[in-house]
């Protein structure tokens, strides 16, 4: 018997950044890596997200146990060294670096995934990527229990590490930042966050960030946009009006919704390129035939 509270047919829209999502089957929040651990080991097919801002999560729900990881958020500096929980959010990291005189976070000010989010995917932002500075992460696997890998055998490559292919979840991460000058580091933070506002939509639009990938050479943004993609809508989502390759939720639309302009934007790349984009925002679902069958097409993971 787990001695953890659980929240059974917990609404998770709120917690995604595209504010869609339906009733999720039993919702954990751990503290620890210690509860994680109990959790894990009592939920073995559970899902783990952070902070939800690249994942599309059904209006139909979901009927498994999902594990909410951004409760487990210690930081630790140590000299130039830093370790941080799973579910510490990017903005708060690049501020606490910045605020220790520590570069190599600033990318991280301005989207709101967590590290275990941030690490799983590779990001990047503004010329700097989450593995730079890595040194190694504390993992989590049913098989292994606790363990750490290096840098080198996280295999990161663009949006991508060894925990898309096999069942690792991250735990933790230490990095070695360079120490440079706060007010240069807090510079280059606010101009960061000034590029975006003029290149991404806030999170007041509600959306999950870029929704494909850039193919080899290329920049999906640019290709969406020729293909005429800016003039896509499905139900209550459309694409943003400033840059082609975001969505944003602006009449209470629904996951099916999302998926359905998915799909227009990746036919008409397609159709005028002959270019099959492949999305960067995950699914987190099942329950919706339409929707299992788009993501089959569509290949979301
Ligand atoms: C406004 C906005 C701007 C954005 N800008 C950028 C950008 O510039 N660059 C960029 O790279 N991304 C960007 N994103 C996308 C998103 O923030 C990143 O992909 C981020 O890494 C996702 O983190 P998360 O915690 O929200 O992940 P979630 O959505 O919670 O999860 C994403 C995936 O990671 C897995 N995962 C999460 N935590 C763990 C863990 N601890 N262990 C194992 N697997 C885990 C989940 O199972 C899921 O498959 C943006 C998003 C938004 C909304």
């Amino acid at each position: 018997m787990l001695d953890i509270e659980v929240k059974e047919n917990f609404d998770i829209k709120n917690l995604t950044s595209l504010k869609i999502g339906g009733k999720i089957k039993k919702a954990y929040f751990p503290k620890t890596i210690e509860e994680f651990a109990e959790i894990y080991n009592y939920e073995p097919e559970a899902k783990v997200y952070g902070n939800l801002s690249n994942t599309l999560v059904s209006s139909n729900g979901y009927d498994g146990a999902v594990i909410i990881t951004t409760g487990i958020n210690e930081i630790i500096i140590n000299g130039s060294k830093i370790y941080t929980g799973c579910g510490v959010k990017g903005p708060k990291l690049a501020q606490t670096a910045a605020k220790n005189g520590l570069s190599g976070f600033e990318f991280m000010i301005g989207f709101p995934g967590s590290l275990g989010g941030n690490v799983f995917m590779n990001a990047s932002a503004h010329g700097q990527c989450i593995s730079d500075k890595l040194i190694k992460v504390k993992c989590f696997s049913r098989e292994k229990g606790l363990f750490e890998l290096s840098k080198d055998e996280m295999l990161f490559s663009y949006r991508t590490s060894v925990c898309q292919k096999e069942p690792i979840i991250i735990l933790g991460a230490e990095f070695e930042l360079t120490p440079q000058n706060a007010e240069e580091i807090q510079a280059k933070m606010d101009e960061n966050l000034g590029f975006r506002k003029s290149h991404q939509p806030s999170l007041a639009l509600p959306n999950c960030g870029s929704v494909f990938r850039n193919p080899e050479g290329n920049s999906a943004g640019r290709l969406l946009e020729s293909a005429g993609a800016k003039k896509l809508a499905a139900g209550g989502v459309h694409v943003w009006e400033n840059h082609a390759n975001f969505i944003i939720n602006s009449k209470s639309g629904s996951s099916l919704d999302v998926l359905e302009l998915m799909y227009k934007m990746y036919e008409c790349v397609k159709e005028k390129f002959g270019i099959e984009l492949t999305p960067e925002v995950r699914f987190l679902g099942g329950n919706n035939l339409r929707e299992v069958e788009l993501c089959k097409i569509l290949n979301i993971k």
